[in-house]
């Protein structure tokens, strides 16, 4: 008898076949929207930007057509006000370069750490503090997390890790599970935190082997999913979202203040009610790191702080999100206070 040679194809899972066929391209997005590139001339989409579009399909359906303000298409169109170099904005506003102790693990607070699993989006968002960050020589295979998985090993005062990325859901669950076996053997490690905005943008990356190795896993699960805009939470996304918090598993979200797309007290409000109406707790509204690209989604924070002041008249004390900024060098996440 042969030995067989080839394996047979892989079939797909949907969202990878989702992530595959994202929109790639500006002049797309805008046909696809019913938007003459005419219309944004203020705001030219640039043609070939640094930070390439990506925007899947599920994501683009919850655009409203022929509007050229929808607080999602702002969130990943280009515009010609990325290339403005602005003062007191750069590539690393966060720290995270000086923050990496073995490539892609970065710890600057305690008890926690923050592990790259990948450079790989499944949407590109044009505030992104990582869109310049160096992913390359970041691990991408077991083999290369190794070494960051030792440094943890190393370590017993850390007892949560953090996967983040790029988006660590970009991983197949196979890919994901071993990493998470690697981990669940660290006897000092209790809790297991995924931050990713695919339950968000393609919501079918929820899967029953994702809730299955939530569930098995002896790691604490959290959830930290990331929506700016209440007109995220549809389509496909609720029902999505609902399974996680459905697991038992705690979903919390954070979002970046952005001018434009959630800079007033109604979106934030809708914001925070459509997430606790899915379960989910609002736990961070970012002020913006001030990286090269994004100063036009930049709010004063002196106008976030009358934001928060003005949601919390409105809204349940779980619904309010602690607003912060990210600070070099801090031992956590800033609270920017009334
Ligand atoms: C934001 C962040 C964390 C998590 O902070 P929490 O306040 O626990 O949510 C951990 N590590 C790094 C490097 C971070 O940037
Ligand atoms: S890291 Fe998060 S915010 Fe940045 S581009 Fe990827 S999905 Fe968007």
């Amino acid at each position: 008898m042969s030995a067989r040679t080839t394996t047979p194809p892989v079939q797909q899972e949907r969202w990878q076949r989702e992530l595959a066929a994202a929109v790639r391209c500006s002049k797309v997005l805008l046909e696809r929207l019913q938007l003459e590139p005419a219309l944004l001339a203020s705001e030219e989409p640039i043609a070939k930007p640094a930070f390439p579009v990506m925007v899947p399909e599920s994501y683009l359906q919850r655009m409203q057509p022929g509007d050229p303000r929808d607080p999602l298409l702002l969130q990943v169109l280009p515009r010609a006000d990325e290339q403005l170099r602005l003062p007191g904005f750069s590539v690393d506003a966060v720290g995270d370069l000086e923050a990496q102790q073995t490539a892609g693990l970065l710890q600057k607070y305690h008890g926690r750490v923050l592990l790259i699993t990948t450079g790989a989006c499944a949407i590109h968002c044009r505030y992104c503090f990582r869109q310049s960050f160096p992913y390359s020589g970041l691990p991408v295979t077991t083999e290369q997390w190794r070494k960051a998985i030792q440094a943890i090993q190393a370590d017993s005062s850390i007892s949560e890790v953090i996967l983040s990325g790029g988006d660590p859901l970009v991983l197949t669950d196979g890919r994901l599970e071993k990493l998470v076996q690697e981990l669940e053997q660290i006897p000092h490690l209790q809790r297991l935190r995924i931050h990713t905005r695919l339950p968000i943008v393609i919501p079918a990356r929820v899967t029953t082997g994702l809730l299955q190795l939530l569930r098995r896993t002896r790691l604490q699960p959290f959830i930290v999913i990331h929506a700016n805009h209440a007109a995220e939470l549809a389509g496909d996304c609720p029902a999505a979202v609902q399974r996680l918090v459905g697991q038992g598993i705690p979903v919390l979200n954070q979002a970046v203040l952005l001018r434009g797309v959630n800079d007033t007290v109604e979106s934030l409000e809708q914001l925070s009610l459509g997430l606790i109406n899915l379960g989910v707790t609002p736990y961070y509204l970012h002020q913006l790191d001030r990286v090269h690209g994004t100063a036009h989604f930049e709010v004063p924070e002196v106008d976030g702080r009358q934001l928060i002041a003005a949601l919390a008249a409105r809204v349940p004390g779980y619904a309010v999100p602690r607003y912060v900024r990210e600070i070099r060098g801090a031992t956590g996440k800033t609270p920017v206070l009334p």
